[in-house]
């Protein structure tokens, strides 16, 4: 039985100020009984004190990137070691808007995945094809590659104990999601390329969908048997659209 997770991903937003208001919402309407892990991701410089914030709480705090060095160096970076040393218990690698904004490889993203593992955090690994590579058919041969680097890299029981999480990256931040089927089907595929190697490992993987998911659209992606739960960007921002997503993935 696989425990769905939701986890918002705050970007490059939030102030001291916003941040303590939106935690208070978010505890305040919180479910006594959450049938979900819950995970938020507030940028880098405001991980302690939302930590401090969090503290006792059933949310875990999580960040949007590491470095894959331990230390050294790299002006302008963060160890996985900082990370876990703050008290994050996730890390996003991979996340398109790093791949393409900032043009991570898929190399890279698999060495931030080992750096996260090996500092005893869980990372969750971003993968997603973009509009023309759908429109060209190539969603798996993309996303199948972005996972086997992964894979190689670190093995099926590695990538197993940490999240993957699929965002099509047409669908992210542009109010246009998949549809429950077409997340599905690349669920399953991300599934059965994990199988492949390693059967058990993979039915007992986290596979998130990302990409748009609001209040109104939730329950019908997360009913899908593939989808087990999401990573939330912009409705993230929002307590009360952020708790009825919380509530869609796990009823409590
Ligand atoms: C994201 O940034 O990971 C994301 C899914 O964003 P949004 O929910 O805004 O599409």
């Amino acid at each position: 039985m696989r425990r769905p997770i939701v986890a918002g991903n705050w970007k490059m937003h939030g102030s001291r100020g916003e941040n303590a208001r939106l935690i208070e919402e978010i505890l305040g309407g919180y479910p006594a009984n959450a049938g979900a892990d819950c995970v938020v991701c507030p940028p880098s410089v405001y991980l302690q004190e939302v930590g401090r914030m969090l503290r006792d709480s059933p949310i875990a705090l999580g960040a949007q990137d590491t470095c894959a060095d331990a230390h050294g160096a790299f002006t302008g970076e963060v160890s996985a070691g900082m990370l876990k040393d703050v008290g994050c218990k996730y890390v996003l690698v991979g996340h398109s808007e790093r791949r393409l904004i900032y043009r991570e490889s898929d190399q890279l993203v698999a060495r931030k995945f080992a750096a996260a593992h090996a500092k005893g955090l869980i990372p969750v690994l971003c993968v997603g094809e973009q509009l023309s590579d759908r429109e060209a058919s190539r969603t798996e041969e993309v996303v199948g590659r972005q996972l086997d680097v992964v894979l190689e890299l670190c093995g099926p029981e590695v990538l197993g104990q940490g999240v993957v999480a699929y965002e099509p990256v047409w669908a992210i931040g542009t109010g246009r999601t998949a549809s429950p089927q077409q997340a599905q089907d690349v669920h399953a595929f991300i599934r059965a390329r994990i199988a492949s190697r390693d059967a058990r490992i993979a039915a007992g993987t986290r596979i998130l969908y990302g990409g748009s998911v609001k209040a109104g659209n939730a329950a019908e992606l997360f009913g899908m048997p593939d989808v087990d739960g999401g990573l939330i960007g912009g409705a993230s921002l929002k307590a009360d659209e952020f708790l009825a997503i919380l509530a869609a993935a796990g009823p409590g």
